[in-house]
């Protein structure tokens, strides 16, 4: 067989010689794309079974990333307007810009990110954007997991509500229709800001009946607080609990100025809460999200990038780092977020947050597995292995990323690649272009 071959469609693969949770182990995927077997022993079973081997050559094995908030088209954006503030960004630069996006910018911008998050070891993001039924096609060519909301901004016009109301349920349809059990589908009812009142409970009353998720900002900044106790006469989280939004299936994005009582009502409704470090101090939030108090209290806490206009990268590794950074410097606590917790957001909790699997290295697990190299400078020495991958790696160090089975890099190679970075370059420029000339 071609060597080629490996990266087309579903095979039995054996992983050799590798680390996962800190033994030397091999792993077996079956041709479902699960993982069959791990261990010391399952060389000796599975080696006849396997289609492919692949030499893990000591590298560690970890469970596929999971970035759990993203605008994942804003890939076209990068680089595009920084170092402003956040009304002016949006106002002068951001959104301009936007409306001039048309459905192929945000396929190609799509498949720029999820080539992005392949070379850094994710395997599943959270996407609220627009023009979703591309994002969708990429997404299901590029072999990643997705949930896909379209950003509901109805800026508390009824007409606008309608609009929106008819763009969520259209992707919701041709989700189901994709028939594809990587992509799912959820509500973005974008922010209490830019979304009525009667605009989110339409929203909360439609995830609760076609039973999808919710992915939401929430108190990102400080503004937003006060402007809800404001017109509403409570805080943000408290409000957005009137109108039915927050549920076990409910991510919310930020949460920088959260108050204890908020963390408690998060906790009783199952939120998963998304902390994005690198946006918020890059648009200076002038908080961070209340880590300490929300893991006291049991939320789930994840991990997300935001998009790439406010980052500017989708790379969940340094984003680990950020994370345990920012945590320590604001709270004033070097003990804060210490590495194992950073990396257990970046997986399991996101996998959690989510609904794909485990997002651990277990048998009977779906085969999300990236594979980080030891022979690099980051991982030299090896004196504790979760220590490197939080705050010496980032994604450069990852050589093979595998998803539902399907290897989708071996050794630093993603076929076709080059194609979606050319491709991708040319649709920001025409972008930039079409706002210049208006
Ligand atoms: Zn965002």
């Amino acid at each position: 067989m071609e060597t080629t071959d490996i990266f087309e469609g579903k095979r039995s693969l054996l992983i050799t010689n590798v680390v996962a949770d800190g033994k030397a182990a091999d792993i077996f995927i079956d041709e479902t794309g699960t993982i069959a077997g791990i261990g010391a022993d399952t060389r000796k079973e599975y080696k006849s079974d396997a289609d492919f081997i692949v030499d893990g050559d000591c590298a560690i094995a970890l469970p596929g990333l999971v970035n759990t908030h993203t605008h994942a088209a804003m890939t076209l954006l990068r680089g595009y307007a920084d170092d402003m503030i956040l009304q002016d960004w949006l106002s002068q630069k951001i959104w301009p810009l936007e409306a001039h996006l048309t459905g192929d910018d945000v396929y190609l911008g799509t498949r720029l990110a999820c080539v992005e998050m392949i070379r850094s070891g994710t395997t599943a993001f959270n996407d609220m954007y627009f023009f979703m039924e591309d994002a969708a096609r990429a997404v299901d060519e590029s072999g990643l997991r997705a949930v896909l909301s379209y950003g509901f901004i109805d800026l508390f016009s009824e007409d606008k509500r309608e609009t929106e109301c008819n763009a969520t349920e259209e992707l919701v349809t041709h989700i189901r229709n994709m028939k594809n059990t990587r992509i799912k589908a959820a509500v973005g009812p974008h922010a209490i800001y830019t979304v009525s009142k009667q605009g989110l409970e339409w929203c909360s009353g439609f995830a609760r009946e076609q039973k999808i998720g919710t992915h939401i900002h929430l108190s990102e900044t400080e503004k937003e607080v006060q402007d809800c106790i404001a017109r509403y006469g409570r805080r943000p989280s408290l409000f957005l609990d009137s109108c039915g939004i927050l549920s076990s299936r409910t991510v919310a994005a930020h949460c920088c100025w959260l108050d204890e009582e908020e963390c408690t009502l998060l906790k009783k409704r199952g939120v998963s809460v998304s902390h994005n470090p690198a946006s918020n101090m890059k648009l200076a939030t002038n908080r961070a999200m209340p880590y300490s108090l929300l893991s006291a209290t049991g939320v789930n806490v994840c991990l997300g990038t935001d998009g790439c206009a406010s980052n500017n990268n989708l790379d969940l590794f340094e984003e680990m780092k950020i994370a345990a950074l920012l945590q320590k410097f604001y709270w004033n606590d070097p003990t804060i977020l210490p590495a194992p917790e950073a990396l257990a957001m970046a997986t399991h909790h996101g996998a959690e947050a989510l609904g794909f699997g485990t997002g651990r290295l277990i048998v009977g697990a779906p085969a999300d597995i990236v594979l980080v190299s030891t022979r690099r400078t980051c991982n030299t020495p090896l004196h504790n292995t979760i220590s490197n991958l939080v705050y010496s790696c980032n994604g450069g160090s990852v050589d093979t990323t595998i998803c539902d089975g399907k290897v989708l890099m071996l050794e630093g190679e993603i076929p076709g690649e080059a194609a979606v970075r050319e491709d991708a370059a040319r649709a920001a420029r025409q972008l930039v272009r079409r706002a210049r000339n208006t």
